[in-house]
């Protein structure tokens, strides 16, 4: 039982069993040298998901702390930014019907919340305009950046749009070539266990036997070793959020100089969405929707309608999956991590941030010894548990405040019997006063803080009474915010340049290194 936690064996090698490998690696450089070893086995046939393309401001710290550079990462990653996502069509359907999730805080947001000022108020600009600048830089097409901001440092807050396939092999390449991950390229064929159920090893075609004191389960959607070995059984989220199929398909740019958003746009659909991901050389888009609610033929339509006929020729690739998440994420000896733990649709990119926070977890209360590693793993479950709760809930916002009726989706989406509780019971309080630090936000490392959910309610149209006389005492205050917002935005709108041009000044000179 005291047997020492040297040997991590990571089954999977998409971007979560990467990711996963070199956030452990690098947090655990210094044992290297005493026996800690990280493996990771990945299968020389089964190809990875190959999507993914939407990122969290977190992955940016992940990179940094793994000593990537963020030049190489963009020029071999085809990866360009991400200052949030643009909804469209969401709230009535109509061609003026839209409102940004940017990913900068409202202005002095740890001092004061703006919302019931601006709801207060009568400013004549949306939400989103009235507290922060970054909605006004992607209407421009504006770079979060200027080619003097040092690599990982922002003017802007950002996260990344990337190419998912080569992301995974520059990882790859970074993770056994300067963290001393081993990589094995063999099938697994038998998970061999324990008496007590723990894993002991996998046999694999290829490369034998390799055992471990802690496997990682980042076999993707097959979860070889929590689901199929452990019989970790899968929660279903699909009462909740309809949407289990996907058609992705990737888009030329008319000319290699056409603009490149630097947002993601999500525009709804009758049954769904559909994602549009500016990558530097591409286009990566995608319709997302509910098989109950419409037929392949009307998803892959309604995909080329939105596309065009210039594209009429390029064929999608379905991908199915199943909303939810296993009903627990580390039994034993085995967590698991990506789409192995669960898969929720891909609406705010919610997948890798939850792989970098998993990972994270793991390295820094890396067990020990085995003695201690059931106190570990139920605090993992705990917040593990509490973060894809809160995503689900944060991904239902978007559907319940709807008033589209044109197709049962939106008018399913809204019936009571299909929100949770916990969000159903938010709503009503923030009827009367606006989501800011006391609404269960209270994680250290929340995935979608208040702010997030401000955006969305007020971007949608939801109201919030605001009580005479409530916002006197910060009333001063937050006029001289919503005034630094306005000067700041000029500010900004006349330093950043053109998201499209830095992209190629940073293909071609590079970012200076910090
Ligand atoms: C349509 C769609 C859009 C998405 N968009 C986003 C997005 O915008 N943002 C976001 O954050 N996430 C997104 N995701 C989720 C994201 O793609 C995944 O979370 C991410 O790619 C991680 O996948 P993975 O590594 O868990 O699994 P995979 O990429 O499937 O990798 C599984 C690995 O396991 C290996 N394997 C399987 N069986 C064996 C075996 N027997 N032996 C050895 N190895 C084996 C495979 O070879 C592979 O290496 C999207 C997902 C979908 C379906």
């Amino acid at each position: 039982m005291t047997q020492r936690v040297q040997s991590i064996v990571i089954v999977g090698g998409g971007t979560a069993g990467w990711l996963t490998a070199g956030i452990i690696a690098a947090r655990h450089q210094g044992r290297m040298k005493s026996g800690f070893t990280v493996t990771l086995v990945e299968s020389p046939s089964v190809p990875i998901i190959g999507v993914g393309e939407g990122t969290w401001p977190t992955l940016r710290s992940s990179l940094q702390k793994m000593g990537v550079s963020e030049t190489e990462f963009f020029r071999n990653c085809n990866a360009a930014f991400k200052q949030g996502a643009k909804f469209a069509r969401w709230t009535t359907g109509a061609d003026d019907d839209a409102y940004y999730h940017p990913l900068m805080l409202p202005q002095g947001f740890t001092q004061v919340n703006l919302a019931p000022h601006w709801l207060g108020g009568n400013s004549g600009r949306t939400f989103c305009e009235a507290v922060c600048p970054q909605g006004q830089l992607c209407d421009e097409g504006l770079a979060p950046k200027m080619i003097t901001t040092p690599e990982y440092q922002a003017v802007a807050n950002y996260a990344y749009h990337l190419d998912a396939g080569k992301f995974a092999g520059f990882l790859q390449q970074h993770c056994t070539t300067k963290l001393g991950v081993r990589h094995v390229l063999a099938d697994v064929t038998r998970v061999n266990q324990s008496e007590r159920g723990d894993i002991r090893s996998v046999d694999t075609q290829q490369a034998g036997e390799i055992a471990g004191d802690l496997f990682v389960d980042c076999s993707g959607f097959s979860a070889l070793l929590l689901g199929k070995t452990l019989g970790v059984p899968f929660k279903d989220c699909n009462d909740v959020l309809f949407c289990d199929a996907a058609l992705a398909l990737q888009v030329p740019y008319e000319t290699p100089d056409s603009p490149m958003a630097s947002h993601t746009i999500s525009t709804a659909q009758s049954a769904g969405w559909i994602w549009d991901i500016g990558l530097p050389n591409r286009r990566g888009t995608g319709h997302v929707y509910s098989t109950r609610h419409s037929t392949d033929d009307q998803a892959h339509d309604t995909l080329m309608r939105y596309l065009g006929p210039e594209h009429a020729h390029l064929t999608p690739r379905k991908i199915s999956f199943r909303g939810g998440h296993r009903e627990t994420f580390w039994k034993n000896n085995c967590v698991a991590v990506g789409l192995a733990a669960g898969f929720l649709e891909p609406l705010e990119s919610s997948a890798i941030v939850l792989i970098e926070l998993s990972a994270k977890l793991i390295a820094e209360q890396m067990p020990a010894n085995r003695e201690v590693m059931d106190i570990v793993s139920a605090r993992f479950n705990d917040v593990t548990h509490y973060r894809w709760g809160r995503i689900v809930d944060f991904l239902k916002l978007h559907y319940v405040l709807t008033r589209r009726t044109d197709n049962a989706f939106w008018r399913d989406n809204v019936d009571p019997d299909t929100i949770p509780d916990r969000l159903k019971n938010l709503l009503h309080l923030w009827k009367y006063q606006s989501p800011w630090f006391f609404d269960e936000f209270d994680r250290l490392e929340e995935v979608f803080p208040a702010a997030s959910y401000q955006y969305v309610l007020y971007g949608m149209g939801f109201r919030t009474e605001v009580e005479p006389g409530e916002n006197a005492g910060t009333e001063a205050m937050a006029a001289r915010l919503m005034n630094d917002n306005v000067a700041l935005t000029r500010h900004m709108r006349s330093q950043l340049p053109k998201n499209r041009d830095l992209m190629k000044k940073i293909f071609e000179y590079g970012l200076q290194p910090i």
